[in-house]
């Protein structure tokens, strides 16, 4: 038994013809069986869940006042503020924060109504590519539980590919929407930067930081962009975010567009060997729909993960110093002083990634090492978004890989953060760019006798949004429809 997609559990809640309870009986039932493995769920709001859907219920017979999302169950990253839940965004030192408020997009979800199932498990204020940086659990890859769902967005990955909820909400700075999802075999979309709110994100880095959805197919990713930035787009409590362009003319084929393809993203080392089989298959179904494929290369494209770790931890450092113990969060006394509260409070409640980003961050804008470090990465950016505003000038769509490899072994990579931080060389140009990327099933590879999933990613235009989501759409169509959730077996 399976939940179907978002979309078909809106069009049958609606028409009545399924119940809301029956959606979470099915819910709950697949978190009772699978959650004590998985480890995808922080916490789940079964009551609030219930309650809401009997006010769902009781709405239906107003036909015209039916949201977009109505009675689709949806998870949240627990990074994003959810009203009375602990948002705790997997740190010791957030546990037992409640947000009075709702962030932007979950506000958006529920006007759409949408049901909240809980909130899932995710690297640590979400610095990570594996789930482990969590201080809570690390959640498992359904497809081997062996192996990690990726990160950050890792319960949410795992939670939408282990068939709990058709939709999850996350946040993608470097790939942490992309890469799990590329990981878990199932699909999502980091938009333009500043089309999502981030009223109710916690801040990581805040020049790259959007929300992103979770779901099956690329169909259900657009349902949930036009909910999630509302009919305007612009939010006025998140001043970077931008107005919702006019939706453009509808893309109905993949024929005649000129697509280009990432050439060190699919043929430099340490690119998986399956990894690439599937990239090329994909090509080829990209060709065969009547695309023009050409080959597109990013100068410097061997500087994107050190000019996002510079630029990312820099932002970290500096937004993550509001937890001092005072105003958020646990406290710890320490000496009895303010400043050793503070430090005491920072030295227990961070766990050692988030430590070594706050100290990499603190030392690139220090005085001295500023202009050697961070504007020299700011430099880079720049010529990296220009370059990538150049290649769009003749092409549609740049394809890659999303990951240079399928899932790795849980503690495969954890005593080394440069091999962690070498899972998001496909993810990152499009993050510094402030550009749309999707990444969609393509296709398995065998590793050690299990099946792992592939995900090939498709970067668009600033601002090019829909068009993105609609042809990674178009390709889903040519093949590797969502086939339900993998068998989850126990160890
Ligand atoms: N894995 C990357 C990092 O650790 C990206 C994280 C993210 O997108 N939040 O920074």
């Amino acid at each position: 038994m399976n939940l179907a997609s978002a979309r078909e559990v809106r069009d049958e809640s609606r028409a009545g013809s399924r119940s809301l309870h029956v959606t979470l009986d099915e819910v709950f039932g697949r978190i009772d069986r699978f959650d004590g493995d998985l480890q995808a769920m922080a916490f789940v709001d079964r009551e609030g869940a219930r309650r809401r859907a009997d006010e769902l219920e009781a709405k239906r017979k107003r036909a015209d006042e039916l949201g977009t999302l109505f009675g689709v169950p949806l998870v949240v990253k627990s990074n994003l503020c959810v009203e009375g839940w602990e948002t705790n965004c997997g740190s010791r030192l957030l546990e037992g924060y409640r947000p009075p408020y709702n962030a932007t997009v979950i506000q958006r979800a529920l006007d759409a109504d949408a049901v909240l199932i809980g909130c899932a498990h995710m690297d640590e204020f979400a610095m990570g590519s594996s789930g482990e940086n969590s201080a809570f659990a690390s959640s498992k890859n359904p497809w081997d539980l062996q192996r990690a769902p990726g990160g950050s967005s890792s319960g949410c990955a795992a939670a939408v590919a282990a068939g709990y909820v058709p939709l999850a909400l996350g946040s993608d700075t470097g790939g942490s929407v992309r890469q799990p999802a590329a990981l878990c075999g199932v699909s999502g979309f980091k938009p333009t930067y500043g089309r999502l709110s981030r009223f109710g994100l916690v801040a990581f880095g805040s020049s790259l930081d959007q929300v992103g959805p979770l779901a099956r197919s690329a169909g259900d990713l657009e349902l949930a962009l036009e909910v999630l930035q509302g009919s305007e787009g612009k939010d006025p409590r998140d001043a970077t975010s931008i107005a919702t362009p006019p939706a453009p003319p509808e893309n109905t084929s993949l024929r005649g567009l000129r697509i280009g393809m990432h050439r060190q993203a699919f043929s430099g080392a340490g690119v998986h060997r399956g990894v690439r089989d599937r990239v090329e298959e994909g090509f080829e179904r990209l060709r065969a729909a009547g695309a023009e494929l050409v080959e597109f290369e990013l100068q410097r494209s061997e500087l994107a993960i050190p000019t996002y770790y510079v630029i990312a931890t820099a932002e970290a450092s500096s937004n993550l110093a509001r937890f001092e113990g005072v105003r958020y969060g646990r406290r710890v006394e320490g000496d009895g002083s303010l400043a050793g509260m503070m430090a005491s409070s920072r030295a227990r409640g961070f766990g050692a990634e988030v430590k070594r980003r706050i100290l990499l961050g603190t030392y690139v804008l220090s005085e001295g090492y500023r202009e050697a470090w961070y504007e020299k990465a700011l430099e880079t950016r720049r010529a990296m978004g220009a370059e990538f505003a150049r290649a769009f000038a003749s092409l549609d769509l740049i394809v890659s890989p999303t990951s240079p490899t399928p899932a790795f072994r849980l503690g495969e990579r954890t005593r080394d953060p440069l091999a962690m931080y070498a899972s998001d060389v496909m993810t990152v140009p499009a993050s510094l760019a402030g550009l749309p990327a999707v990444s969609v099933p393509c296709g398995t590879v065998e590793e050690a006798g299990v099946r792992l999933p592939v995900g090939l990613q498709f970067t668009a235009a600033r601002g090019a949004d829909a068009f993105c989501l609609e042809s990674a759409r178009l390709f889903e169509e040519t093949g590797d429809a969502w086939q339900g959730p993998p068998t989850i077996t126990s160890p």
